[in-house]
């Protein structure tokens, strides 16, 4: 049977390295993500998963990756080359769920590695320091959009499924993740921004069923009574339930 060539050549293709060569900078934080959002999708694809949850652990059948999970590790993960394979070590004390986003983190580390003198200049190959800011944050961002792909999480949502702890149980994530992930795709609108008819009119633009019923509720009563202003949608401290004051569930 051939060979079937290393998926993480396909996918670190979607760099523009030979752009970013010649420009003296490196990436802008908007164009980071783009990329990473094109990565997550293309290795979606190419790993065939088109609903949830996602199986990332697909990735070790189609890259020379292998994982050894180890207790008391003093972080979620670590990766490096070893031998003639990446090696990726990974706390065993964590959920699995914490697990999960911790490979997908990983994965967009060891996509980014061979580009890492140009993406990250204070931070070459041979460096001993623990890896910048902005390489971690594009990892978290990576990992959500192959985990939560934002078209998968607008399906769910459109289907039905607004509770932050059923579409965690659905997409195999902490709930915390679930969170960020409405929000970054808009779902949700952003903290700062947070009000009831905020909300109202971001998740009806973004096609929750749920928001256009609640929209037509709130027209009627606002014509019916003249109430005051709407309540608040409501999330907890943890993210772990979005709710409405007065027992409509999101
Ligand atoms: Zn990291």
């Amino acid at each position: 049977m051939p060979q079937r060539k290393n998926i993480l050549d396909h996918v670190r293709q979607l760099m523009p390295i030979q752009t970013l060569s010649v420009m003296p900078r490196p990436l802008m934080w908007a164009e980071a993500r783009i990329i990473a959002e094109r990565q997550a999708a293309h290795l979606l694809r190419l790993l065939r998963i088109k609903k949830p949850s996602v199986e990332i652990e697909r990735i070790l059948t189609r890259a020379p990756i292998q994982i050894e999970a180890v207790p008391d590790l003093d972080n979620s993960a670590y990766s490096g080359w070893k031998d003639d394979h990446w090696h990726i070590l990974m706390n065993a004390d964590e959920s699995i769920w914490r697990s999960r986003a911790s490979l997908a983190h990983e994965v967009k580390h060891i996509l980014d590695d061979p580009f890492r003198e140009v993406l990250y200049p204070n931070w070459p190959r041979d460096s001993l320091l623990p890896a910048p800011d902005e390489a971690e944050q594009i990892c978290d961002y990576f990992a959500g959009c192959v985990l939560v792909p934002e078209r998968l999480l607008l399906a769910a949502w459109r289907s039905g499924t607004c509770d932050v702890a059923a579409l965690a149980q659905l997409f195999e994530v902490s709930p915390s993740l679930i969170t960020v992930r409405l929000r970054q795709t808009g779902i949700l609108p952003p903290r700062h921004r947070e009000s009831w008819m905020q909300y109202t009119r971001w998740a009806y633009r973004r096609g929750s069923t749920f928001a256009v019923h609640a929209a037509h509720v709130l027209t009627f009563s606002r014509l019916r009574h003249r109430t005051p202003a709407p309540r608040k949608p409501e999330v907890s401290e943890n993210g772990s339930q979005v709710s409405v004051s007065g027992g409509l569930s999101v």
